[in-house]
């Protein structure tokens, strides 16, 4: 079977698809998808029904399978993220999402009554996953930078001190790049003498950006956390989404116990998985090195202070934080909207200095952002971020 057996038809269709896609893919500044790769070196890899089902750390009778260098990517992330040598255990995803999921999961799994507390400012599928797993939760205010609201939170523990909390920390929130502080944190609950806690750690986007960086906030094991779920399709870019979530061993050997028990070692939240996802990690890390890897976040950062600037040249009030490639501004006019891609959400909205945002695509922004606004008869829509 090849392709020439589609219908000139069909074929056009396709053909249109990669056009659209191929214009589109410039615009995107809003979403945190890196679009500069090349891939191509693995294409021949699509010839293989090949399959990651089960855990990466145990043989599988299915031997069409990349474990291995999977394996070789979970270790690089184990060292990006400070893992405790020979404490800690993981596998590739299907996305952050799912990652998010895998540590709730096992957190849940430890402490059954536990109650999870995460901020206002969490991705939007978190409350879905605690819906799933029916993990008693309650929800923390959230700075006006995007931060967890620290007294908020020492107040709510105060109030539960006899239930084990799940802290399900933001490394860096979807709308405004806040990292919630885990020493803070880690802080609250000795003060509080809470010892039976867990937290996990969000770091979807920016789980690829600190390590990379000279003063990282806290934010890794290394730092207390029990669990860590990063996207691959974000900062490092893939064509298909994935992600690595990692977790202390000690963590997970005591579920997966409890599930050998009923018969099965069955220790990732998926049965099937890409066996695809993990050469695509694999490529990108061994292709940049670390080296490259810092070069491309440097870069990233550099570039996302210069639109800071360039936008309050035009008396826009963008602002970032701290090792943040997520420059926030209020919301722009619908015009703008429509010719880039923008995530808005409410009174605000950001732009991604991905690697692909380049200073003229900035600039073009930029321009039209300045222009939108001027054309624009004076609205709501201006008043500035909090
Ligand atoms: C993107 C994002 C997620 C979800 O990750 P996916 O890889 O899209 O599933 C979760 N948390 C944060 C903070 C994110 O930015």
């Amino acid at each position: 079977m090849t392709s020439s057996n589609l219908s000139p038809a069909d074929r056009q269709k396709l053909d249109d698809l990669h056009e659209q896609l191929r214009v589109i893919s410039l615009r995107n500044v809003g979403y945190p998808c890196n679009q500069d790769f090349d891939y191509s070196e693995l294409f021949r890899f699509l010839h293989f029904s090949a399959n990651n089902v089960g855990d990466p750390f145990h043989s599988t009778n299915y031997r069409l399978n990349t474990m291995e260098f999977e394996r070789e990517v979970l270790a690089d992330f184990a060292r990006f993220t400070h893992a405790p040598a020979d404490d800690w255990w993981g596998y590739v995803t299907s996305g952050g999402t799912e990652g998010n999921m895998y540590g709730l999961y096992v957190a849940r799994e430890l402490f059954p009554e536990g109650i999870c507390y995460f901020s206002e400012d969490t991705h939007y599928s978190v409350a879905k996953v605690l819906r799933l797993q029916h993990t008693r939760n309650i929800m923390i205010k959230s700075q006006p930078d995007g931060q967890m609201d620290y007294a908020d939170l020492r107040e709510t523990l105060r109030i539960h001190r006899d239930v084990p909390p799940i802290i399900f920390a933001n490394i860096g929130t979807t709308m405004k790049g806040a990292v919630d502080d885990l020493a803070q944190i880690r802080a609250i609950l000795d003060d509080l003498a809470i010892a039976n806690a867990y937290i996990h750690a969000d770091a979807a986007l920016s789980g690829m950006i600190l390590p990379f960086v000279d003063e990282p906030q806290p934010w890794n094991f290394a730092d207390g956390a029990d669990s860590i779920s990063i996207s691959g399709h974000k900062m490092l870019g893939a064509p298909v989404p994935c992600g690595v979530v990692l977790a202390r061993k000690a963590h997970v050997d005591r579920i997966a116990r409890s599930i050998e028990y009923i018969g099965a070692l069955d220790t990732t939240i998926a049965g099937s998985r890409s066996a695809f996802a993990p050469l695509l990690l694999w490529h990108r890390l061994r292709t940049m090195g670390d080296a490259g890897l810092r070069h491309i976040v440097q870069n990233c950062l550099a570039n996302a202070g210069i639109a800071v600037q360039q936008l309050r040249t035009h008396a826009i009030d963008a602002w970032r934080h701290p090792n943040s490639i997520t420059v926030v501004f209020p919301r722009p006019p619908q015009a703008l909207m429509e010719k880039w891609i923008i995530a808005p959400s409410k009174n605000i909205a950001h732009l991604i200095v991905m690697p692909h945002v380049t200073t003229d695509i900035i600039d073009a922004f930029v321009t039209d952002f300045a222009a939108a606004v001027n054309s624009e008869p004076r609205t709501k829509n201006r008043e500035p971020s909090s």
